[in-house]
């Protein structure tokens, strides 16, 4: 039997270890609701007593250290640097609007696709998340933040669809056991064809959001090594199917790189790719975050707009994202990768904007 951890442990087996324990079944239920309905840290489940909660604290251990916390945009934004128990470290942010949150997670320790522009990719893969790693750093997350946290994004560290059935069962757990609405999970995947088809048939219409970033192969191919493997036609007919299966639209990142890929004859070579998309596409335009390791540079407003003018005008949704939290690397695997040159023993900081 493999060792239960604080969010890994079903309701099941928390029935199980209170009633070896000689509890009776409505401790069992007063614990799970604390965790999953309430959303509480376990010490502060008051309707448990403080000894029961202690006992549990040790049967329950959580699987995350605080290696670094920050926060930025008066704390509207919120970064984690974790460190796993075999001293992996992943990252996750939080975002908090007037309303709810939403929480940007990672499936993996590292990432083995080698974006050239991404940090994460830029260090290498070290291992898969378990189930249990994944819906801690929601319920973490969810800890700080005084807004209900509505929405989950795996695109933190990491390539969900690489990682196909941790991620899928913590899907299943987020909907059934937090009671996230499917469509508010969004999977981001750099376009693995086998991952987008076993999604399609799982029974959750989770968001899907498949990361093109060039309109053709040759340049698709230098910036997402991947793409040799599942060229862009094939990823697009995915995420064609997906959308046509579940009815739902999808959408497409696209990081803007200056001079690279964000001509407006790309803009249109793009939206040609992506005309009739069933219950329409949607493309975000991301500008570069730039990355040590990467010479790239993000392009000037004037340039994303026109990119996002020239796909609107061929039918094609686009949006231009704002960046959340660049100050405190809230992009993909920067936190790690500056802690990394910069306190390499994981000191604790909290950035004051
Ligand atoms: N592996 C998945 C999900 C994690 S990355 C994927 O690639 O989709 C989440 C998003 O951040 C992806 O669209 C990715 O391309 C983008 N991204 C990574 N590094 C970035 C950078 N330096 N600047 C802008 N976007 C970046
Ligand atoms: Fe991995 Fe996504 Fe980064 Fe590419 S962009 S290296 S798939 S995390």
């Amino acid at each position: 039997m493999t060792t239960l951890t604080r969010y890994g442990a079903s309701r099941n087996d928390i029935e199980v270890l209170l009633a070896s324990w000689g509890e009776p079944a409505y401790r069992a239920r007063q614990a799970w609701e604390g965790l999953w309905v309430q959303r509480e840290p376990l010490e502060q489940i008051t309707t448990l007593s403080r000894d029961l909660r202690a006992r549990l604290a040790e049967a329950l251990p959580l699987t995350l250290d605080v290696a670094t916390e920050r926060s930025a945009d008066r704390g509207k934004t919120m970064k984690w640097l974790w460190r796993c128990a075999d001293g992996a470290q992943i990252e996750t942010v939080l975002m908090r609007y007037p309303q709810r949150a939403t929480v940007c997670i990672s499936s993996q320790a590292g990432c083995a696709m080698g974006c050239t522009f991404c940090a994460t990719g830029q260090a290498g893969f070290e291992r898969h998340l378990r189930t249990d790693e994944i819906l801690e750093q929601v319920l973490r997350a969810a800890h700080a933040s005084p807004q209900r946290v509505a929405n989950v994004v795996f695109m933190g560290m990491g390539e969900p669809l690489a990682n196909v059935d941790p991620v899928l069962e913590s899907i299943t757990r987020l909907h059934q056991d937090l009671g996230l609405s499917a469509r508010h999970i969004t999977v981001s995947t750099v376009g693995i064809v086998p991952g987008m088809q076993r999604l399609t048939k799982f029974p959750l219409p989770v968001t899907l959001a498949v990361s093109l970033h060039a309109p053709d192969d040759n340049l698709r191919n230098d910036l997402v090594p991947v793409n040799k493997r599942y060229p862009l036609a094939d990823v697009i007919n995915a995420a064609r199917t997906y959308a046509a299966t579940k009815g739902r639209r999808v959408s497409f990142e696209y990081a803007c790189i200056a001079g690279v890929n964000d001509h407006p004859d790309q803009a249109e070579a793009l939206a040609r790719r992506l005309q009739d998309f069933p219950a329409g596409a949607h493309v975000n335009l991301i500008p570069l975050n730039p990355t040590s390791a990467y010479r790239g540079t993000t392009p000037p407003v004037i340039r994303l707009r026109t990119f996002a003018e020239r796909l609107t005008e061929r039918g094609v949704n686009a949006t231009v994202r704002r960046n959340r939290g660049v100050e405190i690397d809230a992009a993909c695997g920067q936190l790690r990768a500056r802690e990394a040159v910069l306190e390499p023993t994981g000191s604790s900081a909290t950035m004051k904007p």
